[in-house]
């Protein structure tokens, strides 16, 4: 065999690089006035190197769809020119709900790596409970689905202080509801 002189990080240490990175960078947003928990990268499969990065931006754009994935996908497509994104690999610092997966999969993302996952951040704000899997497994294009990597590094996006007193103004009965279960 070979000598293996330099060693080649493996495919998890990879994963858990891009998704740190993506977790730091999504962190900044806990210091401004309007900290989001939800934040994405795409980067190029082969290279490991970084297409677009981007955060949830429903509040900030008044729109719905401005979910983490949907706006790097959107923005990443505009950035190549074309509505492929074969070849490239999201991490994204939650499970992608079922919108941001289907669009995941019409772009023909290679994977799709996630953090923390749906039922996570359905303690602290509304979610759709359909998996990340299950929308791949019913398509006819399906991806590589992968997570949770770093689970409690994402996590922590989501019961950061200023995260928490954000998501008390987002949805009050759900946090009424926690604070009553203890
Ligand atoms: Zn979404």
């Amino acid at each position: 065999m070979a000598s293996k002189s330099i060693a080649q990080p493996t495919p998890q240490q990879v994963d858990e690089r891009h998704m740190a990175d993506i977790v730091r960078f999504t962190a900044r947003t806990m210091e401004t006035a309007t900290p989001v928990p939800f934040g994405c990268s795409i980067i190029e499969t082969a290279t490991g190197k970084r297409l677009m990065r981007a955060i949830n931006a429903v509040r900030k754009e008044n729109d719905p769809s401005s979910h983490a994935e949907v706006r790097t996908v959107r923005l990443a497509c505009k950035k190549l020119k074309t509505p492929s994104l074969k070849g490239y690999t999201m991490y994204t610092t939650c499970e992608p709900c079922p919108m941001c997966m289907a669009n995941a999969l019409w772009a023909g993302l290679d994977r799709v790596v996630y953090g923390a996952t749906i039922e996570d951040a359905n303690r602290h704000c509304k979610q759709i409970h359909i998996s990340a899997e299950e929308v791949n497994r019913r398509s006819d294009m399906p991806l590589v689905v992968t997570g949770p990597v770093l689970r409690e590094e994402a996590y922590k996006l989501f019961t950061h202080p200023n995260m928490l007193a954000v998501f008390a103004t987002w949805n009050p009965k759900k946090s009424e509801l926690e604070s009553a279960k203890g």
